[in-house]
C-alpha cells in the first residue's frame, strides 16, 4: 500500500484559534481524505507548538501555569477541528513527554556532531514577536514585523551551523523542483535568503524558562526550531526507528502558511541534512486567509469564533467555502456575505437543487425505483462522459493542489445535470404513456451523475456526501465504486433539503 503523510504546521496557542487556522486545516483534510479514497495509508498530522516566552507571559497575565494555559486552548481546539469534521490521524504537542524527551536527544545528537556549538547571541528582540533581528535587519530599533521597539541583548547560547548547509541546500533546491511550491515562493527563498549568505543561528536561550531545557545545560532552554520543527519526525517516533517512521517519513506533502515559508525550506531542511535524514518532498506555502481584508486578531476586533459559522450556516456551507473560494497558493478573504453567496448559488441552487428536482421526478414518476437503462441518445452520452471524466480530472487538480479548481469540476457536472433536465424536459414526457422508457433513463442517468458527482465530493464534503447516498438509499461509496453502474430498483429514501437557502 502506498503511504502519503502530509502535515499542517504546528499552530502557536497564545489565544484561540480563527478561521485561518481552520484554513490550513481544512485543505489538509480534503488532501488527506482525497488520498485515503484513493487507496492510500495516510498520515495527516497536526498541532500545536507550545512553548515561547509569549505563552510565559499571556499565562501570568492570567494567573495560570503556562501549561494550564495551552491545555485549556488545546481542549478548546480539539473540540472546533471535531466540529469542522477534521480526520488527523495524530494531534502532536510539543509539550508531549515523548516530543520533548526526542528533542533533547536530537538537539543532543547535533552538539555531538559538532552542528550546535556555544557562543554568544548579540542583538535585538522583539518580545511580543519573540523574534530576533541583527542590528543591520533593523536600522530604526523597531521591529520590522510589528513597529515596536526592540530591546537589545546579549547571552550565553546555542548555535546551529546553518551557514555549513549552504550549499548543499541550494543544490537540493535546484535538483528538486517541487520541493517549494508555489514556484514565486521558491525564487524568493532563493534570491532574498539563500544566495545572500545564510548565518549560523541561535537555538537556545537563557532569559525565559517555558521551552524544552538541554538536558546537557540546563541554565539553556531550546529556542524554537529544533523544538518546534522537529515535530514532524518526533511524532513518529524518532530518533527510535520505529515502524512509522520508516514507512512514513519523508513527508509527502508539509502545507505552511507564508510568513513560515522560510523555516520550513531553509532552517528545517538544513537540519534534517545534518540528522542525515531525506527531506520532504514537498513544502507549499499558501496564502493568508484575510477577514473582511484584514489581518484576524481578537485585538483587531474582527475575531469571531468559527463555530459560530458552524452553527449557523453548516459545518459543510463553512467547509466549502474554505476550499471552493481561494486559489490556494494567493492571498483570500473571508466574509460572511462571500460565505452566503457561495452557500446559496453553488450548494442550495446547484446541489441541493439538483437532487431535490431528481429525487422528486423519481418518486413521482417512479415510486422511487427506478432501473438501469442503456438506450442512450447524444445528449444523455454527452453528460455521462462528463460523469466518467470527472475522477481523472480532479485527479490531476489535486496533484497540482489546485483545490477550488478541483471542486469546480465536480460542481460543474452538478451544473450540467441541472441543464439536463431543462433540456430533456421530463415533465412534459411524463405526459406520454409511450416515453415511459425514455423518461426513466434520463432520471437514471441523473442518479448515476449525483452518484459519481457525491462519490467526488465525500473527500471535500463528507457529510453531504454521506446524506446524499442515503437519500440515494446506497452504501457510502469510494473511487473504486466509481465506474460500475448503480441500480436503483430497491427505491430510493425519502427526499430532505440538503441546504437550507439563507435568507439575511
Ligand atoms: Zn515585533
Amino acid at each position: 500500500m502506498k503511504k502519503y503523510y502530509i502535515t499542517t504546521p504546528i499552530y502557536y496557542p497564545s489565544a484561540n484559534f480563527h478561521i485561518g487556522h481552520c484554513y490550513t486545516t481544512i485543505i489538509a483534510d480534503a488532501l488527506a481524505r482525497y488520498k485515503r479514497l484513493s487507496g492510500y495509508d495516510v498520515f495527516y498530522q497536526t498541532g500545536t507548538d507550545e512553548h515561547g516566552l509569549k505563552i510565559e507571559t499571556k499565562a501570568k497575565e492570567v494567573g495560570l501555569s503556562p501549561k494550564e494555559y495551552v491545555d485549556k486552548i488545546i481542549a478548546d481546539a480539539k473540540d472546533l477541528w471535531e466540529k469542522l469534521d477534521i480526520s488527523y490521524d495524530y494531534f502532536i504537542r510539543t509539550t508531549d513527554k515523548e516530543h520533548i524527551k526526542s528533542v533533547q536527544q536530537i538537539f543532543k545528537k547535533l552538539y555531538e556532531k559538532g552542528d550546535i556549538y556555544k557562543g554568544e547571541y548579540k542583538g535585538l528582540y522583539c518580545v511580543p514577536c519573540e523574534s530576533f533581528w541583527a542590528p543591520n535587519q533593523s536600522s530604526s530599533g523597531k521591529c520590522p514585523d510589528c513597529g515596536r521597539d526592540l530591546t537589545r541583548v546579549s547571552e550565553e547560547a546555542y548555535f546551529f551551523k546553518l551557514s555549513k548547509y549552504q550549499k548543499q541546500l541550494e543544490e537540493h533546491i535546484e535538483t528538486h523542483p517541487d520541493f517549494i511550491e508555489p514556484k514565486s515562493r521558491k525564487n524568493e527563498m532563493i534570491n532574498n535568503f539563500i544566495k545572500p549568505g545564510l548565518e549560523d543561528l541561535c537555538v537556545s536561550r537563557t532569559s525565559f524558562k517555558w521551552g524544552i531545557p538541554v538536558d546537557f545545560d540546563d541554565k539553556h532552554v531550546i529556542y524554537v526550531w529544533i523544538d518546534a520543527l522537529s515535530n514532524y519526525i518526533t511524532s513518529l517516533g524518532y530518533p527510535k526507528e520505529t515502524e512509522s517512521f520508516k514507512k512514513y517519513w519523508p513527508a509527502d506533502l508539509q502545507l505552511v502558511g507564508k510568513e513560515i515559508v522560510r523555516f520550513h525550506t531553509i532552517i528545517w531542511p538544513a537540519l534534517l541534512m545534518a540528522l542525515d535524514l531525506p527531506l520532504p518532498k514537498r513544502v507549499y506555502g499558501h496564502g493568508w486567509l484575510t477577514i473582511d481584508g484584514g489581518k484576524i486578531s481578537k485585538s483587531l476586533g474582527n475575531y469571531k469564533d468559527p463555530r459560530e459559522y458552524i452553527d449557523a450556516y453548516g459545518v459543510d456551507a463553512v467547509r466549502y467555502f474554505v476550499l471552493r473560494e481561494v486559489p490556494f497558493g494567493s492571498d483570500g478573504n473571508f466574509s460572511e456575505e462571500a460565505l452566503i453567496l457561495r452557500t446559496n448559488n453553488d450548494l442550495c441552487n446547484i446541489l441541493g437543487n439538483l437532487l431535490s428536482r431528481t429525487m422528486q421526478m423519481a418518486i413521482k414518476y417512479f415510486d422511487g425505483k427506478i432501473t438501469i437503462s442503456d438506450k442512450n441518445e447524444k445528449i444523455d452520452n454527452e453528460l455521462i462522459i462528463t460523469a466518467n471524466n470527472l475522477k481523472d480530472s480532479v485527479d490531476k487538480k489535486i496533484e497540482e493542489l489546485k483545490v477550488n479548481e478541483a471542486l469546480e469540476l465536480i460542481f460543474d457536472l452538478f451544473r450540467k445535470c441541472n441543464k439536463y433536465i431543462d433540456e430533456t424536459t421530463p415533465w412534459l414526457l411524463s405526459k406520454d404513456e409511450k416515453e415511459n422508457k425514455r423518461l426513466e433513463t434520463i432520471i437514471y442517468n441523473l442518479l448515476e451523475s449525483i452518484r459519481k458527482g457525491s462519490i467526488m465530493l465525500n473527500a471535500f464534503l463528507p457529510q453531504t456526501a454521506k446524506k446524499i447516498f442515503k437519500q440515494l438509499n446506497l452504501e457510502e461509496q469510494s473511487f473504486q465504486d466509481i465506474d460500475k453502474s448503480e441500480n436503483y430498483n430497491v427505491g430510493l429514501e425519502k427526499p430532505e433539503i440538503l441546504f437550507k437557502r439563507i435568507v439575511k
